[in-house]
């Protein structure tokens, strides 16, 4: 799970990481506020997305009166940011986070990572920040200097101070990086997290060490006992149908082709979509809905899988060991009254009950195709494609709207 930069720079705050006094607003009259309550004369305006390379976007603006944040906030709320890290569909900011402008002397790149290879958190540190570390791999490889920590023991002073050094800073500066690296060390630890990044770690110009953009990352399976890091989801951030995926237990994958897959098991799930791929089809979707398929989560399902306009087809591949066949005819017909299903269904269902689940399927007033084994439901699935000309898409509950 990723968090926005306001959030970790508070986590890493409460670690002894010294971010700038900043505050986030929804609106432009609260960033007015914000720029008010923190005082000074120079305030940034930065565009809380789950994504880096904001300010090259035009995500971050610095401003010299309140009525250029006011102005800056109103232009940055609603749009949309593109940067390479989103993808051309880009991300809507509906957050931002106004900060005091420091002046920067030096900009040096602070990241903690876990190395799988090493089995260790990995702190890597660069003296050149501000642009990221891919960029300072290729263009300064020999500068990235990395330091890997004993888990028994955690970091040592010693090893942040070499870090410290090493990114060039003057005495005056290393006590207050290595009080930055440690605390971003402890977070990383305590916090459950897979990646803290603070790009830049800045040296002001009157030598004040500070981190001005921080990212983290923390473990999805950890979740559970870190009640405060779960808290600052941001469901805007993520992929609308990842989440509903999410909350009914799915497994869901987007794929770009026009069969939509509804499958139970992810091995059975991966053949389905070899299956297709061999019948001259493409997958438009992994979709595992587990062992326990209710007619709510096959509802959902098919919610799920309809959601994506390039879908042509629905492809039910069912094998029920735990669970019965005829509970999942009975959650397909529930589906198929609860949700508008304006495209061919073929269903291969197979195990348990099967010939009660095909009794439910033939009696129900839904035009699905069923087929015997999985080859042939790859096969009719494809063929229904053909019949639609590919393109249109007609409704499968007889006599619905
Ligand atoms: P990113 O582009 O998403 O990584 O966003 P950052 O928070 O790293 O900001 C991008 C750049 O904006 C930084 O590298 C700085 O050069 C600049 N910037 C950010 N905050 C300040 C600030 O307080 N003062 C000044 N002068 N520049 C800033
Ligand atoms: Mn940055």
């Amino acid at each position: 799970m990723d968090i926005h930069e306001y959030q970790a720079k508070e986590l890493l705050a409460n670690f002894g990481v010294p971010v700038p006094r900043g505050g986030v607003a929804y609106t432009a009259e609260q960033a007015m506020f914000r720029a008010e309550e923190i005082g000074g004369s120079r305030w940034v305006v930065k565009a809380q997305i789950h994504s880096g390379a904001r300010g090259k976007a035009g995500g971050v603006i610095v401003c010299a009166s309140e009525h250029e944040v006011r102005v800056a906030a109103a232009d940055l709320l609603g749009k949309c940011l593109v940067t390479h890290q989103t993808g051309p569909a880009g991300k809507v900011v509906h957050r931002l986070y106004i900060e005091e402008a420091v002046d920067i002397a030096r900009e040096a790149y602070l990241g903690l990572v876990l190395d799988r290879r090493e089995e260790r958190v990995c702190v890597v540190a660069a003296p050149q920040g501000g642009m990221e570390i891919e960029e300072i791999a290729h263009d300064h490889p020999e500068s990235i200097l990395r330091e890997v920590i004993e888990p028994a023991v955690g970091i040592q002073p010693f090893q942040a101070r070499e870090i410290a050094f090493g990114l060039g800073f003057r005495p005056a500066e290393v006590n207050q990086a290595v009080k930055a690296i440690i605390g971003a060390y402890k977070a990383f630890r305590d916090l459950d997290s897979t990646m803290v990044e603070i790009n830049p770690l800045a040296i002001t110009s009157s030598g004040k060490v500070v981190a001005l953009d921080a990212k983290m990352t923390f473990d999805d399976n950890a979740l559970f006992r870190r009640p405060n890091v779960s808290e600052l989801r941001d469901y805007a951030e993520e992929d609308p149908r990842d989440a509903e995926a999410a909350k009914y237990g799915l497994s869901y994958i987007a794929l770009d082709g026009s069969i939509g897959c509804i499958v139970n098991g992810a091995g059975l799930a991966m053949a389905t979509m070899d299956m297709i791929k061999h019948a001259g089809g493409e997958p438009a979707n992994f979709l595992d809905i587990g062992g326990g398929a209710s007619p709510e989560r096959v509802a959902a399902a098919f919610r799920l899988v309809l959601s994506d306009p390039r879908v042509k087809v629905v492809l039910v591949n069912i094998f029920a060991g735990i669970n019965r066949c005829d509970w999942v005819a009975q959650g397909i017909v529930q589906a198929a009254n609860s949700v508008r299903v304006p495209v061919p269904v073929v269903a291969r269902l197979a195990g348990t009950n099967v010939d009660e689940g095909r009794r439910i399927l033939r009696e129900s007033t839904l035009r699905i195709t069923t087929a015997n084994g999985l080859a042939e439901a790859a096969q009719k699935a494809v063929a229904a494609l053909g019949l639609d000309g590919g393109g249109a898409r007609s409704d499968v509950t007889r006599g619905a709207a």
